[in-house]
């Protein structure tokens, strides 16, 4: 059904969901199938065609698009019942799957909704949705990515997540395929999506167990999470901009949004708020100190350790990145509700000659007194 669908989009150009109903659906009447299912192959049938009028669009190479793998959809017309699923196969008759244990036990979690199933000859999965009540939160957190680390903090704690090891995995990987001589593209290919598909395994596992602490953290502290928005940061990193290729392929090869987009799917399950906080909003943030206001100083001498010259301290600059997102969604945040008590809707950011009295966790004490950089 699917593919008859798809051979009359084709021929008719059309790969609207509407549209190919209209077209689509008298035809499918000599399958004697209930029409449930007739609407969730129509309904794939056009999501393939979207697929494939897109990868035209993009100026890739496509072949007539043909389903191969038999599967069984529908989001229609099944029910859950006595621990099984039973789905219709004709008037009046339902096919029983006996469903396993884990399963029923988290389709019977509050606020869980079965919305559809897929049966291919070895699995069945069942699609969930989930509306979880939002968490009321009493504080923010900011989490500020970088290349070697994820660090995630306020005022009250900061903590520093190290990714350096999937900079190495990276490393190890690129040169793995480097070494590969021979003048042989199809198996270059091979070999290089090999250890594509491993590099890709083994740094989305350290980043799926980071994500995931952060955002177990923030709800038992009932923090909401504040992420900074870093669209465009690959046109940082193209030729021409002085950074040398080395730089260049290290930065491009940064996973930073598959972190953003763990947290936010993780916060969202869990029914935490998250706060994005806009390019202007977060201008400066990690130069700027959280406790006086003032630009901080750099120096070659100290690696991403930045100097304040009001304050005579040395700070991490990770960790002030950190504080100072969780400020600044913090005063979006108390704008878009009503503060309960002084302490909440007090959340001021640190201005010059406006000095805060905040504790900066994680400076290092004996550099406390570290001289003036000149
Ligand atoms: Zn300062």
């Amino acid at each position: 059904m699917v593919n008859d669908s798809i051979r009359k989009g084709l021929t008719n150009d059309t790969s609207s969901l509407r549209g190919l109903s209209l077209l689509a659906y008298s035809q499918l009447s000599r399958y004697d199938s209930p029409s449930y299912y007739k609407l969730c192959a129509i309904s794939r049938a056009a999501g393939i065609l979207a697929a494939r009028k897109k990868s035209i669009r993009r100026g890739y190479a496509s072949k007539t698009p043909y389903s191969v793998k038999p599967q069984l959809i529908s989001c229609y017309g099944f029910k859950i019942e006595n621990r099984s699923l039973r789905i219709p196969v004709s008037r009046r008759k339902r096919f029983r799957i006996p469903l396993t244990n884990h399963t029923l036990a988290v389709i019977s979690q509050t606020g869980v909704t079965v919305r559809s199933f897929t049966l291919t000859p070895h699995s069945l999965s069942l699609s969930i949705a989930r509306e979880p009540p939002e968490i009321e939160c009493i504080h923010t957190v900011g989490v500020d990515r970088n290349l070697r680390n994820l660090t995630a903090g306020n005022d009250e704690w900061v903590s520093c997540y190290d990714l350096s090891e999937t900079v190495r995995i990276v490393r190890t990987t690129g040169r793995i395929v480097a070494s590969f001589k021979r003048d042989d593209a199809r198996l270059r290919r091979l070999v290089s999506s090999k250890y594509g598909e491993r590099r890709r395994d083994r740094t989305s596992q350290i980043l799926h167990n980071t994500t995931k602490t952060i955002v177990a953290k923030a709800v038992e502290r009932r923090e909401a999470i504040v992420l900074e928005d870093i669209r465009g940061i690959r046109s940082l990193y193209r030729r021409g901009n002085w950074q040398g290729r080395k730089h260049r392929d290290k930065m491009n090869a940064w996973s930073f949004s598959q972190a953003q987009k763990q947290i936010e799917y993780k916060a969202r399950w869990t029914g935490l708020p998250v706060i994005r906080l806009s390019k202007r909003e977060t201008r400066g943030s990690s130069l700027t100190c959280p406790r006086c206001g003032e630009r901080l100083q750099g120096d070659k001498r100290l690696e991403r350790k930045l100097w304040c010259e009001k304050c005579r301290m040395v700070m991490d600059r990770d960790r002030v990145a950190a504080i100072n997102l969780a400020r600044r969604g913090r005063v979006r945040f108390a704008r878009s509700r009503p503060p309960i008590n002084e302490a909440q809707g007090g959340a001021v950011e640190a201005v010059k000659g406006n000095p805060t009295p905040t504790v900066i966790p994680g400076v290092d004490a004996p550099k406390l007194t570290y001289p003036p950089i000149s």
